[in-house]
């Protein structure tokens, strides 16, 4: 099929050198035809002239009796169908009819005779071309020969006609056979002249076409694409100048790919389209530029934390995703933010963080290349199926695994996920030194609210929470359980094995409260061998559970001791808040500790729950 700009230029000169083809035969055609006609009109003029002077001769030499053997010679003439002479009316009168006696003069003849001009008609059909001349024969008596002297006719009269014919057949043919042979060969020529432009115009027209190509390529932002060509004119200057474009944004392009790779330390995907990558290289630099300056002035974690999240679920439309802490003094993952589902990993790893392979291995997790590799993920049926893909990302802070961030996604979001995975590494990698900072700011914070002998809580830390929780529980409408427990014969422990035995009875027994009450309750050593316990969102009576199943516990864990081992005991008073106090908290804790007083009272080693009459006093 003739299509495209080959199609078209075959088509457009083909047509154009067949007209040509077709206009020089025609021209060359006319031309013979008129030149083959007018010599032979020369020729017959020629030849009647000639005759008509010949029987003049005759006539002023009265030798007239002679025309019969002129005509006969004539005859032979090539080409010359026939030759008579006719006699006007005149001469007719004078001299009798002469040769019309058997062929009378046609209507050409009588024409020529009647109105004394020369007649010329050419007869054609199929088979046969004649051309017929008839010339008057005028009577004048001026000139050489005086017509009137032997002529009874008037000055001007026509004396007669010489009428012939020439048969032109034999010439048309010879011209028919030039006409072809010249045909033949000029086809020819226009034939080889459409080849050699054919041939000629081809690497334009293949260079034209792959400059369509190329800078398509460019505008889709792939500058890898080059023209070739063996063109040396302007064109190939041209196809050089396009490569030499496309090599400078190429370079240009790459530079920066590369060093960007180098400013946040991972190599960016590349798509087909450079100037996109480019600039979206650009625009996720400022974003990730402006992230860390806007981290830098938040002032917890957890904030930090959060603007990580929106990041991952509202910036970049992931709907799966977790975001953990590494907790380095249980040794276990706390979630922070856990998006599409409660969770997508093993609840191990919230006991035991080693579990968690990003965090152990220190390198990313990517169950595409090796395919689901995680035994600790929950969902690994799926991920066998290629149902669902995850990819974690270990985030090194001060030189440990400080948190991980996992990707969940459907496999048909493959590519997109690894387009964004570079981008996401460059948030974390700002985030990094700035959560480092902040955990460092933690711990010291929460050192100074930590007993160091004890590692619970102290009371700077009870009076820094104390209106926000009370606060809290009011408006959950829950109660808060308060303990006041205070070891009994303490004293005796110091006196008997010493102040650091003491302090390890003391240890033990703060540990002792710790492992029997929830996470999120508080254990706070009030003062002393003192130790309160808040009890977060507890139900009413349970606060009295709570301190006998601690006081059982402390009862029966015996203490080594390097002297032998200790069984010590612990008091404690039980308060409940708000109601207990009217919602005044401190009211609470006095409460508890005259609940307390009343359990040393009683024989130690027991719980008091506190009523009111065992407060005489109005208010605290
Ligand atoms: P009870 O409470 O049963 O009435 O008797 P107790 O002996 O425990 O009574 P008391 O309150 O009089 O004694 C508290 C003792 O606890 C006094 C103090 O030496 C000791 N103590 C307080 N803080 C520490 C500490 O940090 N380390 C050690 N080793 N002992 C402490
Ligand atoms: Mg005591
Ligand atoms: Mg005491």
């Amino acid at each position: 099929m003739l299509r495209g700009m080959r199609g078209r230029l075959v088509l457009k000169t083909g047509a154009l050198l067949l007209a040509l083809f077709i206009l020089t035969v025609g021209i060359v055609a006319f031309f013979f035809r008129k030149s083959v006609i007018e010599g032979s009109e020369e020729e017959a003029m020629t030849i009647a002239e000639l005759v008509r002077d010949t029987l003049t001769s005759y006539m002023v030499l009265n030798v007239i009796d002679r025309k019969d053997l002129l005509l006969e010679q004539i005859k032979d003439t090539r080409g010359l169908e026939y030759i008579r002479i006719l006699r006007g009316e005149a001469v007719k009168r004078q001299f009798g009819n002469g040769m019309e006696k058997e062929n009378p003069a046609d209507p050409i003849e009588r024409e020529v005779i009647n109105t004394g001009k020369v007649k010329k008609v050419l007869l054609e059909d199929k088979d046969k071309v004649i051309y017929r001349l008839v010339i008057p024969y005028v009577a004048s008596s001026s000139g050489q020969v005086n017509c009137l002297q032997c002529h009874r006719v008037k000055e001007g009269e026509v004396l007669g006609a010489i009428s012939l014919a020439v048969d032109l057949t034999g010439k048309k043919n010879e011209a028919f056979t030039m006409l072809g042979l010249y045909t033949v060969t000029a086809g020819g020529i226009f034939v080889f002249l459409f080849l050699v432009i054919v041939k000629h115009f081809d690497p334009y027209r293949r260079l034209f076409e792959d400059m369509k190509k190329v800078l398509g390529n460019f505008k889709e932002g792939n500058f890898k694409s080059r023209l070739e060509t063996d063109l040396r004119d302007e064109a190939g200057e041209l196809a050089q100048f396009i490569n030499m474009v496309g090599e400078q944004l190429n370079f240009i392009l790459t530079n920066i790919r590369e060093k960007v790779s180098m400013l946040i330390g991972y190599n960016v995907m590349e798509t087909e389209n450079a100037l996109k990558d480019t600039e979206k290289i650009v625009e996720e630099l400022v974003k990730i530029s402006h992230f860390k300056r806007t981290i830098e002035q938040d002032i917890r974690k957890a904030e930090i934390y959060e603007r990580l999240e929106t990041i991952l679920g509202d910036y970049m439309s992931l709907d799966k995703f977790s975001i953990y802490e590494v907790d380095e003094r249980r040794n276990a993952m706390r979630p922070i933010a856990v998006q599409g589902e409660s969770m997508w990993c093993s609840e191990v790893i919230l006991e035991n963080a080693n579990e968690c392979r990003a965090k152990r291995t220190g390198h990313d997790v990517d169950s595409q290349e090796f395919p689901c590799i995680c035994p600790r993920f929950a969902h690994n049926e799926l991920c066998s199926t290629h149902g669902i893909q995850y990819y974690c990302i270990p985030v090194n802070i001060g030189g440990k695994v400080g948190s991980v961030v996992q990707i969940v996604y459907e496999k048909d979001m493959d590519m997109f996920v690894r387009m964004l995975i570079p981008y996401i590494k460059g948030y974390l990698q700002e985030a990094s030194p700035v959560l480092e900072s902040k955990s460092l700011m933690e711990l010291l914070q929460q050192q100074s609210y930590v007993d160091q002998l004890t590692g619970l809580y102290n009371r700077r830390f009870l009076e820094e929470i104390v209106d926000k929780l009370s606060a809290q529980i009011k408006r959950r409408g829950t109660i808060l359980g308060i303990l006041m427990v205070d070891i009994d014969y303490f004293k005796q422990v110091n006196d008997k094995y010493g102040h650091d035995v003491g302090d390890r009875v003391l240890k033990e027994i703060a540990q002792t409260i710790k492992n029997n009450v929830r996470e999120a309750d508080y254990v706070i050593r009030f003062g002393g061998e003192e130790i309160m316990v808040l009890l977060v969102d507890s139900q009413e009576g349970a606060a009295e559970r709570v301190a006998e199943k601690i006081r059982q516990a402390v009862e029966n864990r015996p203490i080594e001791v390097s002297g032998g081992v200790l069984k010590k005991t612990v008091s404690i008073g039980v308060s409940e808040f708000p109601k207990d106090c009217e919602g005044k908290f401190w009211q609470c804790v006095k409460f508890a500790d005259v609940a307390l007083y009343k359990a040393k009272e009683g024989g130690r080693n027991r719980v008091v729950r506190f009523t009111h009459d065992m407060w005489s006093g109005e208010e605290y």
